[in-house]
């Protein structure tokens, strides 16, 4: 494969060199557009365009320069909204995405379109996904930039499985990375490896996102030394796993050498419809400008170089969107 070094953003191809401080997951909206419409008015369009205009501006204010939004089918991807968003957004670059998201069945649209339908059909999700990354996504010219699945508590399921092979088909096709949503606490990345690895997927190409939930280190060791991205990028979601823990796993992972391997973020949106806003007031450090403000700085004071934080924020996403 040529040598890419332009990645596709929500306002077009951008130089990988010119994506600088990179936070590897964040989303702009989460949301359940069919519940919201059924069950409460709680969205309203266009404040929360503003007020989601109004965080990012502080993020690029930081010195964020890119963010790495996975959200697809499954977590209410509008791509025509986040270009709304980003129109009002000079400095700050949005890398979109495609796949698709669940922890066990398919969702009911593909459920009998493709294999597992009576009777069987061709998959239809590769032919999909490719179209988003080489043609655009949703019918406009925005092209995804890598691509998305996930696996949780409920294990490898058909419907998992499913996704998981029609994204390493996809990579295969095009070349774009993978990311995958695990569940560390049940060793979801066990069956990643086995299917990727089935698929032909190079691990240097996979970012296993919020293995950061664990504190094993060395089994996160052993996966960086397989090769594979580690998402340390659920910081200030402290009820799953806690600040200390969250930086003590990242400050030793970079004392065994393994700082080329690890990427930050938060998982955090402008606004989700998936919590209730009365919980919102328990995850008071859930948001854009948590890493800035109090992790690394907490990762400097415990010896973390900043040629080390540089590699995790700047050089790690960019050639991980980079190939060879
Ligand atoms: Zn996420």
């Amino acid at each position: 494969m040529a040598s890419v070094t332009e990645v596709e953003t929500v306002r077009g191809p951008v130089p990988t060199a010119e994506l600088g401080v990179t936070l590897m997951h964040e989303h702009v909206f989460v949301l359940s557009p069919e519940s919201a419409a059924n069950w409460s008015d709680e969205w309203d369009e266009e404040p929360r365009v503003t007020e989601a205009i109004g965080k990012l501006t502080e993020l690029a204010a930081a010195g964020v320069r890119t963010i790495v939004d996975p959200t697809v089918d499954g977590l209410g991807r509008d791509i025509r909204r986040v270009a709304r968003v980003n129109e009002a957004l000079p400095g700050l670059n949005i890398i979109p995405a495609t796949g698709a998201y669940t922890y066990a069945d398919v969702p009911h649209w593909f459920a009998q379109r493709g294999p597992g339908a009576l009777p069987d059909l061709p998959e239809p999700m590769v032919d999909l996904f490719v179209r988003d990354v080489q043609e655009g996504i949703q019918g406009t010219a925005i092209k995804a930039a890598f691509f998305k699945c996930a696996i949780d508590h409920h294990g490898l399921t058909a419907g998992v499985e499913r996704i998981m092979r029609a994204v390493g088909k996809a990579h295969a096709v095009t070349g774009a990375p993978v990311m995958v949503h695990n569940n560390p606490g049940q060793d979801t990345m066990a069956h990643v490896q086995r299917v990727l690895d089935d698929e032909g997927v190079d691990p240097r190409r996979v970012l296993l996102a919020h293995v950061g939930d664990s504190t094993d280190v060395d089994r996160l060791a052993g996966l960086a030394e397989r090769g594979y991205l580690l998402g340390m990028d659920r910081f200030g979601l402290d009820p799953i796993l806690g600040f200390d823990d969250r930086v003590n796993t990242v400050v030793a992972l970079c004392e065994r050498g393994w700082s080329g391997r690890m990427v930050l973020a938060h998982d955090t949106s402008c606004y989700i419809d998936w919590i209730d806003p009365n919980l919102m007031q328990f995850l008071p450090n859930w948001h854009y400008l948590h890493i800035h403000q109090q992790v690394l700085p907490a990762l400097a004071e415990r010896g973390v170089t900043q040629d080390q934080i540089d590699q995790m924020l700047v050089t790690n996403p960019r050639e991980w969107f980079e190939r060879t």
